[in-house]
């Protein structure tokens, strides 16, 4: 198969990349490398199966081109990390709606199977746990930036649906929870690699807020399998839309202090006021669950790699990397 990997310099498309060129597919990638990076591709361009292009999704003539010339596409070029969000609010809608609605159009031109990424913040303020797929969104005000990149996504969402909808283009959406994993930077605001960095440095470990807020962090390599399953799995999940994490909570306070211990750091754990780390008036979520049970009866799919795994394998990278 050929597949066109929008963002496919980026942390989650490099690996998904990867993982499409070893199972011998053919891969198209087109990044414009604001938040990807050469880095994460370079070690794949000596396969002949490997094809890359410079530029934005908004150069409409290109994409046509390049949905044509492939079978599936994986939508995963958009605006990410909460700093970039909050410093950036126009670039981050203009980003995530224009560049959904280009691929659409693009595609349904040619009729070409598309997954588009989405993202567990459209979940918002729900204290609905674990989230279900038919939950509620519960959105903050317009006022605050962070908001506009969960309605972007859910713009996307309700897009990608109708398309399927009203025209019988083929659209998958998953809802990402915090994925991390080798090639993540912490530049945008990401927790893990920011920890790692800071702890391998012997900075101190910036917690924000009173650090009880928790998450679950799922291995890019899990959310990689996950991904090409609800592809692979056709017309039932046309229309539909999937959760993709891991359900083990942690605390970012102990999330902290397992990063230290396993870096064998001395760094202090200092906290710091959500308006200070991004803006006045912030809200963050205080937890964030998914319910997995329509990922795992559509494509037998769950999370293997625990935490502690995770946490190695991201300080490795770092150490090798820095
Ligand atoms: N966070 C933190 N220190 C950092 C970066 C993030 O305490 O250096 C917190 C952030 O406020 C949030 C959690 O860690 O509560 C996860 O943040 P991230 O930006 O990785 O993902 P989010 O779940 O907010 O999208």
């Amino acid at each position: 198969m050929r597949y066109l990997i929008t963002g496919g310099a980026g942390f989650i498309g490099s690996h998904l990349s990867e993982e499409l060129l070893r199972r011998g597919h053919e891969v198209f990638v087109v990044d414009d490398l604001s938040t990807g990076s050469i880095n994460n591709i370079n070690h794949l361009k000596d396969n002949k199966k490997f094809h890359y292009v410079i530029d934005t999704c908004s150069n409409v003539q290109l994409m046509a081109e390049l949905v044509d010339g492939c079978d599936q596409i994986f939508h995963l070029a958009a605006a990410v990390g909460v700093k970039l969000i909050v410093e950036s609010p126009v670039r981050t809608i203009e980003t995530n709606i224009k560049l959904t609605e280009i691929m659409l159009n693009a595609a349904h031109k040619k009729k070409k199977p598309m997954f588009i990424a989405s993202t567990s913040e459209v979940y918002g303020k729900s204290t609905d746990l674990p989230f279900k797929e038919d939950g509620d969104l519960v959105m903050g005000a317009t006022t605050k930036g962070r908001w506009s990149y969960a309605c972007s996504k859910a713009i996307d969402e309700f897009l990608a649906i109708a398309y399927w909808k009203e025209k019988k283009l083929p659209t998958v959406l998953a809802r990402l929870f915090n994925t991390v994993g080798p090639r993540q930077t912490g530049q945008y605001g990401m927790v893990v690699p920011n920890f790692v960095k800071q702890a391998l440095t012997g900075q101190p470990i910036t917690v924000y807020g009173d650090g009880k807020q928790s998450r679950c962090f799922t291995h890019v390599s899990d959310v990689v399998r996950a991904l090409i399953g609800l592809m692979d799995l056709g017309e039932s999940a046309y229309g539909n839309v999937y959760n993709i994490g891991n359900n083990n909570e942690i605390s970012i306070t102990d999330l902290a202090k397992q990063v230290r211990e396993i870096c064998q750091s001395k760094s202090e754990i200092v906290y710091i006021p959500y308006e200070k780390a991004y803006e006045h008036g912030f809200e963050d979520m205080p937890r964030r669950v998914p319910d997995l049970s329509k990922v795992q009866k559509a494509i037998d799919w769950k999370p293997t790699i625990p935490l502690q795994q995770i946490l190695n394998d991201v300080i490795a990278f770092h150490r090798k990397t820095e």
